[in-house]
């Protein structure tokens, strides 16, 4: 398929860039344009876009929706029953909306749109041929963030599952390069998941019940930004293991 990935400077993404993707010429999909941007601008010369869409709803995936939108006058969309929140991220008004199945037609084939919340409620992936955007769900190096509030663990595992066994060719990605090895990309997000279980219930049966003290038992870091996203984290670890009867959170306090 014909599909262009456009790194575009994002100060605050996890890779100092967000991926956008063009999918198609004649009648091409817009995924993820971050930013009002002149690399954007560059890769959109010679195409038409006749839709836009999102993987998410975060600022570093969402911020130039409007201006392509006014600019191209696309078709654009959100997932069912989130436009409001799409609304709120954007600033634009979605014309349709989709869910798992639907189907945006390009020129360089159909794409069809899979739910795969987890980073994010609303988060989905976009199937285009043998391969997938899938926004912030994989990475090439390193880690995703699943944190609260809007990070739920267990359906982020799930939605890691599904990809697996999809097993596209290729997975386009929100942030980093283009995943040439899917199958074992998703086993490795899957392990360090797991792993982290592991060394927070360690925290909490070594005597750490809040998640500040959880928090400093098992990561090393001090930056204040990375300590909100690494405090986030394990609250949906602690939200996971409860259900999961691993261990006793009230919200505050865990017991083993
Ligand atoms: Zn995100």
């Amino acid at each position: 398929m014909d599909i262009v990935r456009i790194p575009v400077p994002v100060a605050s993404a996890p890779t100092g860039s967000t991926n956008a993707y063009v999918i198609g010429a004649e009648e091409a999909l817009l995924v993820d344009p971050p930013s009002d941007s002149s690399a954007l601008d560059v890769a959109l010369e010679r195409r038409t876009i006749s839709h836009i869409a999102v993987t998410h709803h975060h600022p570093d995936h969402t911020g130039g929706v409007r201006a392509y939108a006014e600019r191209t006058g696309a078709t654009v969309w959100a997932r069912y029953g989130r436009s409001s929140s799409f609304e709120a991220a954007t600033d634009c008004t979605p014309d349709r909306t989709f869910r798992s199945g639907t189907t945006i037609p390009t020129s360089a084939g159909a794409v069809r749109v899979i739910e795969t919340p987890g980073h994010a409620p609303e988060h989905c992936g976009f199937i285009a041929g043998s391969t997938m955007l899938v926004g912030d769900l994989a990475i090439q190096h390193g880690s995703v963030a699943v944190a609260t509030p809007d990070g739920d663990l267990r359906a982020y595992l799930c939605s890691l599952r599904r990809l697996g066994l999809l097993a596209p060719e290729l997975l386009y990605p929100g942030h980093g390069p283009t995943i040439d090895a899917p199958v074992e990309t998703c086993h490795r997000l899957y392990t360090h998941r797991r792993d982290r279980d592991q060394q927070i219930l360690s925290a909490v049966a070594a005597g750490a019940t809040t998640v500040e003290a959880i928090t400093d038992a098992v990561y090393d870091t001090e930056a204040l930004e990375l300590r909100a996203l690494a405090e986030g984290t394990v609250r949906s670890h602690l939200q996971k293991l409860a259900v999961e009867g691993q261990l006793s959170w009230d919200g505050a306090v865990a017991t083993a």
